[in-house]
């Protein structure tokens, strides 16, 4: 998308700034291109080439093009990036591979409890919805919050009833069943009691598998106007304890978008993205340490989480249309597009 730059010469010569002559044009113009850019993920984990087949590799990588070219499609016809970031998030709650929508993890008992979150750059405007059952989109009902609430969160039961209220489609808890996410909870319940019988302590039970507290799904984009924007959303964790929040709804944790510095979306174990504040704390190293996105995503998610023991990533983008996204896990399912390089795909962590 290009964006017309046009300078008046009277204003250049007020300000002191002409070197042209009288016989200079009226106007000096120029045309330059707006960045546009896109990123998504589909979670974080120990994701292996040895645990993937084939199918498996070629299914994630269909639906993470699918996500990203949903995105940038807005983007590229001079959309808005909450709707390119929506876009991209609502093609995988309904894609069942993902933790979100269709496909999210269980809860301790057998349900699913759905978190997200939405902010924009430009103004600083956020919406966040946590533990709905049976809100088709949760991520529409982030958006929905934001801009038709007096509130930036809404929870459980009136959140419910706020989508209901803004015409929201709503569905059976059960619409978000998947096989293998009861088998993953089936494995964490049989962890579960293996170590409360021998007195463990599941924060650092060595056999809790990671991928048990992994999978969100989320976008960050950069459009032709220069406004950043970022969402997330997730099921959670498998067998979390009723009322359990993760960082995924969290504006500043799993979330974060302001156009002075960048976008960013989270995945993870989610109680370290809330304590260590991991999405806002990128964008302060960009905005108040002058740093880029990749020293500053670096720095975050390679010493400050893992000294913690806090594992997962991130998907950044800036104010000019970079994208990166690190993470300290064995793979995270990535993608990104942006006017100067077309769609890439990673999973593993030997990729680019
Ligand atoms: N961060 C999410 C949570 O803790 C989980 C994930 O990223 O997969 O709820």
């Amino acid at each position: 998308m290009k964006t017309k730059t046009s300078v008046s010469v009277g204003l250049l010569f007020a300000l002191g700034l002409s070197g042209c002559g009288p016989a200079a044009d009226a106007s000096a113009e120029s045309e330059t291109e707006s960045p546009l850019a896109i990123a998504i993920h589909g979670g974080a984990g120990t994701i292996t080439r040895e645990n993937m087949s084939a199918q498996r590799e070629a299914e994630f990588d269909a639906a993470l093009r699918e996500a990203t070219e949903a995105g940038y499609a807005i983007l590229e016809a001079g959309g808005d990036s909450v709707d390119a970031v929506i876009a991209a998030v609502q093609v995988m709650e309904g894609n069942p591979l993902f933790n979100a929508g269709i496909g999210a993890v269980y809860t301790y008992q057998g349900e699913h409890e759905l978190d997200a979150s939405i902010m924009r750059g430009d103004s600083r405007e956020a919406g966040a919805v946590a533990g709905v059952k049976t809100v088709e989109s949760p991520i529409a009902l982030a958006r929905e919050i934001m801009q038709n609430s007096r509130h930036v969160m809404l929870s459980g039961e009136g959140a419910s009833q706020f989508a209901r209220e803004q015409g929201l489609s709503e569905v059976e808890n059960n619409h978000f069943n998947s096989e293998h996410r009861y088998q993953q909870l089936q494995d964490a319940l049989k962890e579960l009691e293996r170590s409360q019988q021998a007195g463990e302590q599941i924060a650092s039970n060595p056999n809790w598998d990671p991928n048990f507290n992994m999978g969100t799904v989320g976008a960050v984009a950069l459009d032709s106007a220069g406004n950043l924007a970022a969402a997330t959303s997730t099921g959670g964790m498998t067998a979390k304890q009723y009322g359990r929040i993760g960082d995924s709804p969290i504006i500043g944790a799993g979330t974060w978008a302001d156009n002075e510095s960048c976008a960013v979306s989270s995945t993870g174990h989610g109680e370290y993205f809330i304590r260590y504040q991991v999405a806002a704390d990128i964008c302060s190293r960009v905005l108040y340490q002058d740093k880029d996105i990749v020293t500053a995503g670096d720095e975050v998610i390679h010493q400050v989480l893992p000294s913690a023991g806090g594992t997962g990533g991130v998907i950044i983008v800036d104010n000019k249309g970079n994208v990166h996204m690190p993470f300290n896990t064995e793979g995270m399912y990535r993608a990104s597009k942006t006017s100067s390089q077309p769609l890439t795909v990673g999973i593993y962590n030997d990729e680019e």
